[in-house]
């Protein structure tokens, strides 16, 4: 039996006394302590995993300063700051305590054009305050990858940049003041001062006037050793940014600028006045294509010299990689192959202007020179002027680090040595260099970056599980520390040090390293924010953080390998934070998006669950026995441990609690770039979880929904007039936890068929029938939503089939067992799916076309089932409806009932992100009929096949319509909105008393 576990890790005393002391205070933040939510910030996107004594979450700038002001009295108490958590090098991690400042201080707090400035709170996601200037014909520059989730404070504190950084600069060329909070709690603004006025200043004793007095000491003091010191490049040295503290013609100080790049080491930054730039009316990117990466990389200075606005690379690796992933679809037509040629590199090369003349003049220049460039390896080009297809292109390059990680094996690529700059003109040589010393390890690796600004972001692939292995990574950090020096570069250009603070001393050299010293002894003397990162205060005696430090890699090797192969979808998640999405309009990941809680996202589930495997494996629990469990515990067994007050403390129920929250939309199992497929680990957690506690009633209504919809059809007006009854909805909310319940159809499906050229099914008569006959039938497999909750769309697909010609046939509803696998009772669930796989198995063999209406419930036929039956599902194919349509000659529809309504659809979130290309399907298929078909761009609705109709995440339900659906839906007439989900057509019904159709019922009125 799964024992209970206890978390191994209890926060230290004088936590939990600073903890307690922060709560009886005016802090109005969240404080969170519990071992998942400490867990769920454990790691980023590093090898590192260090578990911090808690996680507070303030909402204002006074929060920020009472957790100063309070830690002044509990000396041991550290902290660091944290945004996105995508940092690559540990740089947020901590054993102290975590201040998160995403959840909560996250608005955009003014704009103003005609300064050309926004001020903002420091967890302001990047593209989120790209969207709020964007209408105003403003963005804010820098770039990076991670943009749909990486925060400003985040990026203030690594001095983030990337694409476009020749013409844009980095972040810290942008700030133009801060508002930050010191370790004890001072709050400090800043924005560039004169010299004059910064020298008086220095003669005051308050804190600005000390800090004032060290930066002066030692950027004025030491102006000619710090501009001898480092290379002259795009991507100057951060942490701390001693030359640029000062600007050129020493004028002015900027107290800033030294914050910017400081990883949380100086202070938090609360909010910044960040300079907007107005968007260029032109742009135009040229993808051109190489014979080798080399080429490539030799090939790029010399568009950089022709003017161009940034140079983007990437090897052979990335894009073969792109080709397998759900992303390829949208930009295959604009890197398309080269007949006999293979594509081993490619430059997307951007140009930028205001003035259409100068661009295309730009690209007629750089055209002409591809077309006569002789051998350079250029093997072929296209150039793209859409500004939509250019974002399709970068999309497809951010997602390159984590497109890296789905590579096959143990060995993983790996953050360490990842963002080495070197001069671009020496870029070539260097990597080549780089490549052979990855060679002598004999190690695989990716290669993608900026080579405008000789920025190349390397990924060794290593097994962290295999110690030895693990030895490799401190060796090549040192031989690539040599070779960067050699080259002229740096160790980081643009990711920042976090472990690799090790090396801090070595790049800034004695002299300039006690000058760092001192500044942090100013900002947090007593070495308390992100201790270890950046370096120490000159008094102290504490260590800075080191390569070879504790990594995640010691948790997982703890895990038996079977279990972590078995589990691959838990251990593969690389913490890229790709999940943490802020658009609302993508489906990625709807229990993030509503809570804002890094635990109820795949990257939070994946980590809790690895942990939870972890202290089974401590505890010898073989969890394929649990699982296989011939002979579990009996009700009453489960009854005790469900009501024994003693073991409230198993951490197997803060399992319970996030994959509770997890709808189960599968949003992830596709867009998440290694496919961490949660719902295929919750559903055999909560199997084995509920062998040791007791189900709640609504899991057992679920999982025989689809047993007891038939048997309530039988009697639909009784069930349904109960069903209305208010004393009864109430009682079912209090006593099943259950909301909202559906009506069932009336007419039935049988009443509404019940005269219609609808053939019965007899499979001995199918197997009799000529090639020819079977060519007319179209079979209709039934899922239980659709049939007995929505009956009118099978009627109009029975309707449908009949009029493009075809016999429909209704098979005999069978269960699909989805519901079953959501709730966890996976025995059940293998038995449904094998009757059900040996109906569909012979229905295939006489070719006939099966259709299912509901994309969940058809996905599950080939996802779920490949996964629980393995060879034993067969080859059966359930078609979606518009993958029936788009291979069929479809005629127009009758002139004269031509509709003029321009349809919206709102696609299915599992279905939009298992098949991408279903809404431009179904728009080619409109289209080809004469009928008008918009694809309207929104998340997950919140209902999700039962979720939205438990009373515990009913607000969550909600919170997930109003995010996208509801503003989307209000701008609609009714008759316009098509919906393809069940779910999602139950949930407008519900909020706007307007049930939308699906697509197939609006062909099958127009026919
Ligand atoms: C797939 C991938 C691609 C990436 N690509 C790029 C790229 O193109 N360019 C680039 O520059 N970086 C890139 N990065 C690195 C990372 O995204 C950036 O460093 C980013 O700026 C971190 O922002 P964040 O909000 O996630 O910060 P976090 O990771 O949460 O924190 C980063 C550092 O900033 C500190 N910090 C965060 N918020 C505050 C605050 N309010 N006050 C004080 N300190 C704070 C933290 O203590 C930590 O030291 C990439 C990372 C990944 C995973
Ligand atoms: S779950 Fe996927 S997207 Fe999220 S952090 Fe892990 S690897 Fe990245
Ligand atoms: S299934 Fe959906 S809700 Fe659950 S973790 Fe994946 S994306 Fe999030």
């Amino acid at each position: 039996m799964l024992p209970a576990l206890d978390p191994s890790s209890i926060v230290q005393s004088d936590y939990q006394d600073y903890l307690a002391a922060l709560k009886q205070s005016s802090f109005s933040g969240d404080i969170e302590f519990s071992y998942a939510s400490r867990l769920a910030v454990s790691t980023d996107n590093s090898i590192y995993q260090q578990l911090p004594q808690a996680v507070v979450l303030p909402k204002s700038i006074e929060d920020l300063s009472i957790i100063g002001q309070l830690a002044n009295q509990f000396e041991s108490v550290k902290f660091s700051a944290r945004g996105g958590g995508t940092g690559t090098n540990g740089q947020s991690l901590t054993s102290g305590i975590i201040v998160d400042v995403s959840r909560h201080m996250n608005q955009v707090l003014e704009v103003n054009v005609e300064e050309k400035w926004a001020r903002v709170q420091a967890g302001v996601v990047k593209d989120q305050l790209n969207d709020v200037l964007k209408p105003l014909g403003f963005f804010f520059a820098p770039d990076l990858s991670t943009s749909n989730r990486a925060t400003v404070g985040g990026m203030i504190n690594t001095d983030a940049s990337g694409q476009g950084s020749l013409v844009y600069g980095k972040t810290s060329d942008h700030v133009l003041g801060l508002t930050s909070v010191l370790a004890d709690g001072t709050i400090l603004d800043t924005q560039p001062q004169d010299i004059e006025s910064a020298k008086t200043l220095a003669q005051e004793s308050t804190v600005k006037g000390k800090l004032t007095k060290q930066l002066l000491d030692t950027c004025l003091g030491k102006r000619q050793q710090i501009i001898d010191k480092f290379p002259r490049l795009n991507r100057f040295l951060t942490g701390y940014d001693l030359e640029n503290t000062l600007n050129d013609d020493l004028s002015t100080l900027d107290i800033s600028r030294v914050i910017t790049g400081s990883e949380g080491s100086l202070a938090f930054v609360a909010e910044a006045k960040l300079n907007i730039t107005p968007i260029a009316t032109f742009k135009a990117l040229v993808n051109v294509k190489y014979d080798s990466f080399e080429s490539a990389l030799r090939h790029a200075p010399s568009m950089v010299a022709a003017n161009a606005t940034s140079v983007e690379t990437v090897d052979s690796n990335v894009l073969n990689l792109a080709k397998q992933d759900i992303i390829w679809h949208s930009v295959k037509d604009l890197i398309t192959e080269v007949e006999g040629k293979t594509v081993l590199g490619l430059n997307m090369v951007e140009y930028n202007s205001n003035d259409q003349a100068d661009i295309e003049q730009k690209i007629a220049a750089l055209s002409q020179s591809l077309t006569d460039a002789g051998d350079i390896g250029v093997i072929g080009f296209q150039v793209t002027y859409d500004k939509s297809d250019i974002a399709k292109i970068y999309a497809m390059r951010k997602k390159s680090v984590g497109l890296l990680g789905k590579t096959k094996g143990l060995k993983k690529p790996l953050a360490f040595v990842e963002d080495t700059a070197v001069p671009p003109e020496n870029l070539a040589d260097f990597i080549m260099e780089f490549r052979a010393l990855l060679d002598g390890y004999d190690l695989k690796y990716g290669m993608f970056g900026h080579v405008d600004a000789g920025v190349l972001h390397v990924r060794p692939a290593l097994d962290m599980c295999d110690p030895e292995q693990e030895k490799m990574i401190p060796q090549i950090s040192e031989k690539v520390v040599e070779l960067v020096a050699k080259y002229g570069g740096l160790m980081w250009g643009e990711h920042g040090k976090g472990y690799r603070s090790e090396y801090t001393p070595q790049f800034f050299g004695e002299e300039l390293y006690t000058e760092l010293r001192k500044i942090k002894s100013v900002f947090d003397p007593f070495n308390k924010m992100n201790p270890g990162k950046v370096c120490t205060p000159l008094e102290s005696t504490e260590q800075l953080v080191k390569v070879s430090d504790k990594k995640r890699g010691e948790y997982d090797r703890q895990i038996p390998i079977e279990i972590r192969s078995s589990f691959e979808a838990a251990m593969s998640c690389n913490g890229n934070g790709l999940c943490f999405n802020y658009d609302t309009s993508s489906p990625m990941c709807p229990s993030f998006k509503v809570t804002g809680d890094r635990r109820h996202s795949p990257k939070g589930r994946a980590g809790i669950v690895r942990e939870w495997l972890r202290l089974l494996a401590e505890r010898n629990i073989d969890i394929h026995e649990l699982e296989h469990n011939e002979d579990p515990p009996t009700w009453f067994e489960r009854f005790r441990n469900t009501t024994d007050k003693n073991i409230k403390e198993d951490f197997s129920h803060e399992v319970l609690e996030v994959m509770e929250g997890c709808l189960a939309c599968k949003a992830c199992s596709s867009q998440c770039p290694v496919s961490v497929d949660v719902p295929s680990f919750r559903s055999r957690f909560l199997s084995i979880y509920h062998q040791r506690y007791m189900r709640p009633i609504k899991d057992h209504l679920v999982g025989n929904i689809e047993k007891m919809a038939p048997l309530m059809a039988k009697v639909p007006t009784l069930v349904n007039f109960f069903l209305k009854q208010n004393w009864l909805n109430t009682a079912i909310r209090k006593t099943v936890g259950y909301v909202d319940t559906p009506i069932l159809s009336e007419p039935t499906l049988d009443k509404r068929l019940s005269n219609k050229a609808v053939e019965q099914f007899n499979l001995s008569a199918l197997k009799t029938m000529s090639p020819a006959e079977i060519a007319k039938k179209v079979c209709i497999v039934q899922d239980p939503f659709t049939s007995y909750y929505d009956a009118d769309v099978i009627e109009s697909l029975v309707k449908l089939i009949s009029k493009l010609g075809y016999e429909p046939i209704l098979l005999p509803f069978m269960p699909n067992g989805k519901p079953q696998h959501v709730k966890g009772f996976l025995k059940e669930f293998a038995n449904t799916a094998k009757n059900a796989a040996d109906l569909l198995n012979q229905l295939a063999e006489l070719n006939l076309p099966m259709l299912g209406v509901d994309p969940s419930m058809v996905l599950c036929y080939r996802d779920e089932y490949t996964k629980i039956l393995g060879k034993e599902r067969g080859n059966f194919n359930v078609q979606l409806v518009h993958e029936w349509l788009r291979e069929l000659d479809l005629p127009k529809v009758n002139s004269s009932v031509t509709s003029h309504t321009e349809y919206a659809l709102f696609g299915h979130c599992s279905e939009k992100t298992a098949l991408p290309t279903s809404e431009k399907e179904w728009q080619n298929i409109f289209q080809q009929v004469g009928l008008g078909l918009t694809s309207i761009p929104v998340g997950c609705c919140g209902m999700a096949g039962t979720f939205g109709h438990e009373a515990s995440h009913l607000e969550e339900s909600k919170g997930l319509y109003q995010l996208s659906w509801e503003q989307a839906v209000k701008q609609l007439a009714p008759e316009q909105i098509l919906a393809t989900g069940y779910s999602c057509r139950s949930q407008v019904a519900r909020f706007e008393n307007v049930k939308p159709k699906h697509p197939l019922q609006v062909l099958a009125e127009h026919f």
